[in-house]
C-alpha cells in the first residue's frame, strides 16, 4: 500500500529579517525552509542589481545555470533578456533582476540532466515574503513581469500575459503585501519562452517592443496608468513614474 507523504510549506515569512538589507536577504534565502524546494536545489538565488534600481525584472525561478552559480538570469534566457534590453534602450544598470521563486524546481532527467519544472501556485505563495522584502528594499518605479508565473505572483492566478501586454498596467490595488507600490507594471513573455518558440523572431520582436514601453515609461515619453486619488494618497513615498 502506498503512503502519501505530506509536504510542509510554512512559507518564507519566518526567515525574512525584520529590517532586511541586500546581504541579510541573500543570507536568509540560503537558510529558508519555507517550502520543500530548497532540498534538491544547489542554493537559493536572491535578486541581484542596484538596490536603488528604477526597474525590477521579475522572472519565474532560477534555471539550471542560475542554480549552479547563485545568480539570476545568467543562463541563455538571461543573455537573451540582456540583448533585448539593449535593443530597447533599457539600461541594464537600472534593472534589479529577481524571480518569484528563489529555489530551482526540476525533475531529474537522463545522465544527470535536470529538467525545469514550473513552480506551483503553492511555491509562489510560500516564497512571496522574499519578493515583498525585495520590493520594499529596492522600491522600483516600475516592474517588468516576465511570464505567467511572475504575473501570477503579482496579479493572481487568473493573470494572462497575452491579455495584459502592450500597455502599462497598474499595480494591483490589494498589492502583494509590500509597503511599496510601483507606479506601473509592464507584462511580457519570459525570455525562455521566446527561446523555445517556433516563431522566435516574431516573439523576440514583441519582447523588445514591450521593453521599449518600459523605457518610454522611465523616460516620461509614455504615461503610467492613472491611479485613483485614494490609492495615490495611500502610497508611502510614491512618486509619479
Ligand atoms: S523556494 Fe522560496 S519559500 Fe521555498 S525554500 Fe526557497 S526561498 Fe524558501
Amino acid at each position: 500500500m502506498s503512503r502519501r507523504t505530506s509536504v510542509e510549506r510554512p512559507g518564507a515569512r519566518e526567515w525574512v529579517p525584520d529590517e532586511p538589507d541586500e546581504r541579510s536577504l541573500a543570507e536568509g534565502i540560503q537558510v529558508c525552509r519555507g517550502c520543500e524546494l530548497y532540498r534538491d536545489a544547489t542554493q537559493g538565488v536572491p535578486g541581484q542589481g542596484p538596490v536603488d534600481a528604477a526597474v525590477m525584472a521579475l522572472g519565474e525561478q532560477p534555471g539550471d545555470q542560475e542554480d549552479r552559480q547563485g545568480i539570476p538570469f545568467v543562463g541563455p534566457a538571461g543573455r537573451l533578456l540582456d540583448r533585448a534590453c539593449e535593443e530597447a534602450g533599457l539600461d541594464p544598470s537600472v534593472v534589479y533582476r529577481t524571480n518569484a521563486v528563489k529555489h530551482f524546481r526540476f525533475d531529474p532527467g537522463r545522465a544527470g540532466k535536470r529538467i525545469h519544472k514550473r513552480p506551483g501556485r503553492v511555491h509562489v505563495t510560500a516564497c512571496g515574503p522574499w519578493l515583498v522584502a525585495e520590493l520594499d528594499l529596492v522600491r522600483p518605479r516600475g516592474v517588468l513581469v516576465l511570464g505567467a508565473t511572475a504575473g501570477g505572483a503579482v496579479f493572481g492566478p487568473s493573470f494572462r500575459i497575452g491579455e495584459s501586454r502592450g500597455r502599462p498596467l497598474e499595480w494591483p490595488a490589494d498589492g502583494i503585501g509590500s509597503e511599496w507600490s510601483p507606479s506601473w507594471v509592464v507584462a511580457t513573455a519570459h525570455p525562455s519562452a521566446v527561446l523555445r518558440s517556433r516563431e522566435r523572431d516574431r516573439d523576440y520582436a514583441r519582447l523588445v517592443a514591450d521593453l521599449e514601453l518600459a523605457t518610454s515609461l522611465l523616460s516620461g515619453a509614455a504615461r503610467p496608468p492613472a491611479v485613483s486619488a485614494d490609492r495615490a494618497a495611500s502610497r508611502p513615498g510614491s512618486s509619479p513614474g
